[in-house]
């Protein structure tokens, strides 16, 4: 039985690594020139405790079982899950109710060790909380990670149990025959399918329709954010910060990432289906996100910002995830509109699918599947001093620093090669460099030197993270 799943962000990767637990050919096309690329990359990062979601909506049914999840996949995977908290923040009598609200809903849809905390409670946990609080809910259970490593850290594992990974292909086409799905056509080949599952994010209407006439329509709705110095403002907060919740979502927050950096945002904007690549920051949106986490945290010092970004959810007339079985062709399976809390319901998900599918046809398990991985170490971080000193005596490249202010040195970036990075993103979310405060200002030369040397290809030909995004178009001077 061949299985192709169409896109490998968060949860194209999860599935194929939960399918390579059963003995089929499992095969995950996807257009970018590395995994994660897409919505993965550009969210809030929250491994979210379960509170927000209606208890009758499939995000609820997934997401507390996915948090759960997380504990287990980050250990398998070896990648970091900071279990830090989440605090909604009430500031009057209506911003209680809701938080009540949240509450009942979270106890509804299971949510562990959630509680109702004073102001000298929430002030306690987070002393810089603008201290008019009048009261917070306190999700322990909430974490934050780095969604992308955890699309690389699958689909790395799942290579190593068999899966078949193509890259830089995107997918032109379904055949279908007596209404069953029979090939998906790419840009470059075709490819025999028995059951494909459409993973491919804000563009998973646009393959249902390939497939179906039974699908939902997305819309990107744009989020953007403000990322603060690590160095500068590490302590800001230490847990996840929300205010309470309005119409169009959760509303600004004030986070830590899991590199020590602090991160301001999402805005909620609907943009026009057409608008499926627009990640533009406006200043408009920065305006109010300063406006807006200033509010909550009255310390947040917008000198220390070192990046603007934004992020687009697949957002659905429905507002909830579409994970099932097209009712009109055999085969053809939609894990589709996974907005927030995506991230978190992905595990979960991808278990879901691969177990139904495994039910209906009767898999076999793979009896060699290994579900481990190991990450690539930050040796400065990481070691001790000693350990250090004498790795460098064996391997000079473990001692030469490239990114100055992450302090990655040229053998994990030779690592990141190795592993599968082609391009200079490859390299940044593999290793954490030019994550820091000079945003690659310092070694993204550097960087495209050892990438060419390593992959033995021109400056020209090395790109940034689309097929053609090309730093280098020619020499200034001949
Ligand atoms: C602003 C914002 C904040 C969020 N915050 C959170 C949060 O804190 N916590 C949380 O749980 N969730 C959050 N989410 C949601 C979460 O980020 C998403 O649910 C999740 O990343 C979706 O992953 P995905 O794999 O479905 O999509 P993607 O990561 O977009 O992956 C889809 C892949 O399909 C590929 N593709 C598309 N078309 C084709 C084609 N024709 N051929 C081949 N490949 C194709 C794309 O290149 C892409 O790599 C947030 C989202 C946003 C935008």
């Amino acid at each position: 039985m061949n299985i192709i799943i169409i896109g490998a962000g968060v949860v194209g990767s999860l599935i194929a690594r939960e399918l390579c637990r059963y003995n089929v050919s499992v095969t995950l096309i996807e257009k970018n020139i590395d995994v994660g690329q897409e919505v993965t990359k550009a969210n809030s990062a929250i491994i979210h405790a379960g509170y927000d979601d209606e208890p009758s909506s499939i995000r609820a049914k997934f997401c507390v079982k996915g948090n759960a999840m997380y504990t287990n996949l980050s250990q398998e995977l070896d990648f970091e899950v900071k279990r830090i908290g989440s605090l909604v923040a009430a500031f009057n009598e209506e911003e209680i109710n809701t938080i009540t609200e949240l509450y009942n809903r979270g106890i509804n849809n299971n949510v562990p060790n959630l509680k109702l905390i004073s102001a000298e409670q929430a002030l306690e946990i987070e002393p810089n909380l603008n201290p008019s609080v009048k009261a917070a809910l306190y999700a322990p259970t909430a974490g934050i990670t780095e969604p992308w490593t955890v699309a690389i850290a699958a689909v790395e594992n799942a290579v190593t149990n068999g899966l078949n990974l193509i890259l830089e292909e995107k997918v032109t086409g379904i055949e279908i025959q007596n209404k069953k799905v029979k090939k998906v056509i790419t840009d470059k080949n075709s490819y025999t399918a028995d059951i494909v599952i459409n993973a491919a994010g804000l563009y998973a209407d646009d393959i249902a329709a390939m497939a179906c006439s039974d699908y939902r329509t997305l819309h990107p709705r744009r989020g953007e954010y403000i990322l603060l110095s690590k160095v500068t403002s590490s302590d800001l907060v230490k847990t996840i910060v929300f205010p309470a919740p309005g119409k169009m979502g959760k509303g600004v927050l004030v986070l830590p990432t899991v590199d020590g950096g602090i991160l301001l945002g999402p805005t909620s904007q609907d943009l026009d289906g057409e608008y499926k690549e627009d990640k533009s920051t406006t200043q408009a949106g920065i305006d109010f996100i300063i406006e807006k986490t200033k509010q909550l945290i009255p310390k947040v010092d917008i000198r220390n910002a070192i990046k603007t970004f934004a992020g687009l959810r697949p957002e659905s007339p429905q507002k909830d995830f579409w994970i099932e079985e097209s009712q009109e062709t055999q085969g053809f399976i939609n894990a589709s509109a996974m907005r927030s809390p995506g991230l978190t319901a992905a595990p979960a998900v991808a278990m879901y699918i691969a177990q139904q599918i495994s039910q209906k046809y009767s898999l076999k398990p793979n009896l060699l599947f290994n579900p481990q991985r190991k990450r690539i170490v930050n040796y400065i971080n990481e070691l001790g001093d000693e350990e250090y000193d004498t790795l460098i005596k064996q391997d000079p490249l473990a001692g030469r620093i490239i990114c100055s202010c992450n302090k990655v040195s040229e053998r994990e970036i030779i690592q990141a090669i190795k592993r599968g990075a082609r391009s200079i993103d490859g390299v940044k979310f593999r290793t954490r460099a030019m994550f820091g405060d000079c945003q690659g200002s310092f070694c993204t030369f550097k960087i495209m030197q050892i990438l060419s040397r390593e992959l033995g290809i021109n400056y020209e030909d090395i790109r940034y993270n689309k097929p053609d995004s090309r730093p280098v178009v020619g020499n200034t001077r001949d």
